[in-house]
């Protein structure tokens, strides 16, 4: 072992006669002092309140996991949100899997872009929400002054940040975003239920700007996951003649509600156009696609009519090879839906307060405890839509104790 340097020479003597190596001292982190309350569940660390929260921890695939972090402050501008509950989206696990197009992502970061809560404070600065207010964060949040975001398309602008992803998101007890990025809620609307506004949001958006449905219209929605639920109930609420497609696995859980919710379902496979044109009673004029399955927008292509149009609200794992030509003789028309802005939120809102569309038996609630459990179960597919609930309480919309001053041990 000649030039290897002897541990010996590394090391020092400490005061308590003890050696220790001198390397790992210099690069030991100061001590972190942690104490917890025995009466409640607060925790400090180096003075700061400690609070739970749930994320991607590193770069690499599935490395989730729970985060002790510090009590987030609110700045000038932005609204301190406690979250209620937050459901877990396709995108967490597009992110969660580190898929392409989420390379940007720098980890650790708390995920979770569907959240609802109550606002706990606002920074001097902030306008338009005060404490008390239950809300929903847009998750997709513009810079408010370029020509996109002006334009109203803020899902679309250059500088866009995404809570969640961007920045720590809502898998945690508290959350801190500009307060301009929020929709405030009618109170009377439970705050378990607005967790479903941002989901239902994007299929508002897929539908009312995206697919321009009139009634009698065709339509396919392929992937019965909630986007796909919801933008198929919009679709039949618009007077179109509605088919949910799923694969043979989605048959027990997720077209089955899709058909308590009184939609019609078919399952993919041969002879997919001929199944579809009977349930629909004609080739489809419209497919809305939301499975992210490369195999159903090939399906889509081949089985809309002439003419037809497809419209893509879903996120894709990989490249899907297509030929257009075939799309070209046919004169198919296509659009991308991706997330929403303000004004769809608006309407989830108004939607679901009214009770308009179906979401019971849709969301399978975890504690946040369990978070990881939900990620797996979404992944595995068990689950429709896995709603980590962080604050049961606060979710029911029963009172909460918010009394937080207890000393601590
Ligand atoms: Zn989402
Ligand atoms: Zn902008």
């Amino acid at each position: 072992m000649r030039g290897a340097t002897s541990p010996d020479r590394r090391s020092r003597s400490t005061a308590d006669g003890s050696r220790r190596d001198r390397r790992l001292v210099a690069e030991c982190p100061p001590v972190e002092r942690e104490s917890a309350c025995t009466g409640c569940r607060r925790r400090e660390r180096n003075g700061d309140s400690l609070m739970e929260a749930f994320g991607k921890l590193a770069p690499e695939a599935w490395n989730l996991g729970r985060r002790d972090v510090a009590e987030p402050r609110p700045s000038a501008g932005d609204a301190l949100v406690r979250v209620a509950a937050c459901g877990i989206c396709g995108s967490d696990l597009h992110a969660a899997a580190s898929d392409p197009g989420f390379e940007w992502i720098s980890p650790p970061v708390t995920l979770g872009h569907e959240f609802a809560g109550v606002v706990e404070a606002v920074g001097p600065e902030a306008s338009g929400i005060e404490a008390g207010q239950h809300v929903v964060a847009t998750s997709i949040q513009g810079c408010l002054r370029c020509d996109t975001c002006r334009a109203g398309t803020t899902n679309l602008c250059a500088d866009r940040r995404i809570v969640g992803l961007s920045y720590d998101g809502g898998l945690a007890e508290l959350t801190v975003l500009p307060a301009a990025q929020l929709v405030p809620l009618p109170a009377d609307l439970p705050l378990r239920t607005a967790a479903l506004v941002e989901p239902l949001s994007v299929a508002v958006r897929a539908t009312r700007v995206h697919t321009r449905i009139v009634p009698g219209d065709r339509v396919v929605v392929s992937g019965p996951g909630p986007i796909g639920l919801f933008s198929a109930q919009l679709a039949a609420r618009a007077g179109a003649e509605v088919v949910v497609l799923g694969v043979e696995q989605d048959r027990s859980r997720r077209l089955a509600l899709a058909e308590r919710f009184g939609l019609r379902t078919a399952t993919v496979g041969e002879g997919i156009d001929t199944r579809v044109s009977e349930a629909l009673d004609g080739p489809p004029d419209g497919w809305i696609e939301a499975s992210g399955a490369g195999a159903a927008l090939l399906d889509a292509l081949s089985t809309v009519r002439r003419g037809g149009a497809l419209t893509l609200v879903a996120l894709y794992g990989g490249e899907v090879a297509v030929n257009p030509t075939f799309a070209v003789r046919r004169e198919l028309t296509f659009s991308c839906s991706y997330a929403s802005v303000r004004e769809d939120y608006v309407r989830a809102v108004n939607l679901l307060r009214r009770g308009a569309i179906e979401i019971d038996g849709l969301a399978d609630p975890f504690p946040l405890g369990r978070a990881h459990d939900a990620f797996e179960a979404a992944r595995s597919g068990e689950v429709v839509k896995p709603l980590v609930v962080v604050d049961d309480a606060l979710a029911r919309g029963q009172p909460v104790d918010t009394n937080t001053t207890a000393p601590l041990a």
